[in-house]
């Protein structure tokens, strides 16, 4: 398996990530920050299979865009793109996205013409999706709104996306559980001197992100990458972290290819 966390930034060369989507092998997407941005549609057109941690911006900003490419794709006999989402997260993506507002009303117009072209199904926690050869396992984790981590397997490999949360307990315990757990990628959004904001938002600091590693049994044999961390503290988040010398620990770099 490869992850890419997909770029989101125009022009430059600065790793700040200001949205969140995590291309697995290029055909399964998590969240949709970004995805719908990409410059190479064909990419976009690959990945029929998109998952949805929460309803937040950073996490659904090119939701419209991704739903717009799909649409137009043209195919004559097409491949539905399955959104899959718990239903608090659904509900929110159509009364605030697909509102014929904000957005056209996509899954309506697929409904009347029968295009075929859009499905959400709709996941609960712990219970795992079986898609490509792909098990999928979302995990409820802690943020201002209903949020899921999600556990990737395929091939005895695996690799856990935990953003957004505060620090959560039930997720370690089922990472501890895992056979071949290669990597974590793990949110880490304000430097230790914002723990305040980091608290009311629900979001971890460095030091806690080094607690949330610490749950996880023989966390010193898997990977860790630092994701979401706020772009106007990025190197003081960087610098911080370095500091506490992990092993394995790194911020994730976008647009690099990682294997598990
Ligand atoms: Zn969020
Ligand atoms: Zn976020």
């Amino acid at each position: 398996m490869k992850v890419q966390l997909l770029p989101s930034t125009i022009g430059g060369d600065a790793e700040h990530q200001l949205l969140s989507s995590y291309l697995i092998d290029d055909q399964i997407c998590l969240d949709a920050g970004s995805i719908g941005f990409h410059f190479d549609l064909s990419l976009q057109l690959g990945v029929k299979h998109l998952f949805i941690t929460h309803c937040h911006s950073d996490h659904l900003a090119s939701l419209p865009i991704f739903l717009d490419t799909h649409f137009g794709e043209g195919a004559e006999e097409p491949v539905p793109l399955v959104i899959y989402a718990e239903e608090s997260t659904a509900e929110a993506i159509k009364e605030d996205i697909l509102n014929d507002r904000h957005w056209p009303d996509f899954l309506r117009i697929n409904q009347e013409e029968k295009l075929g072209l859009l499905e959400i199904q709709i996941i609960q926690e712990e219970e795992p999706i079986s898609v490509l050869g792909y098990k999928i396992t979302p995990v409820r984790v802690d943020h201002i709104v209903d949020t899921l981590a999600f556990v990737v397997e395929k091939g005895g490999q695996s690799f856990a996306l935990v953003t957004d949360t505060c620090p959560t307990d039930r997720i370690w315990e089922v990472c501890s559980q895992l056979q071949g757990l290669g990597l974590v990628i793990l949110e880490l959004s304000f430097p230790d001197r914002m723990q305040w904001l980091a608290t009311i938002s629900k979001h971890l600091t460095t030091s806690e992100f080094a607690r949330e590693r610490e749950k996880l049994k023989s966390a010193d044999d898997c990977r860790f990458l630092a994701v979401h961390l706020k772009p106007n503290q990025f190197e003081e988040i960087r610098a911080e972290l370095e500091n506490q010398h992990l092993p394995g620990v790194e911020v994730m770099r976008t647009g690099r290819e990682y294997q598990i």
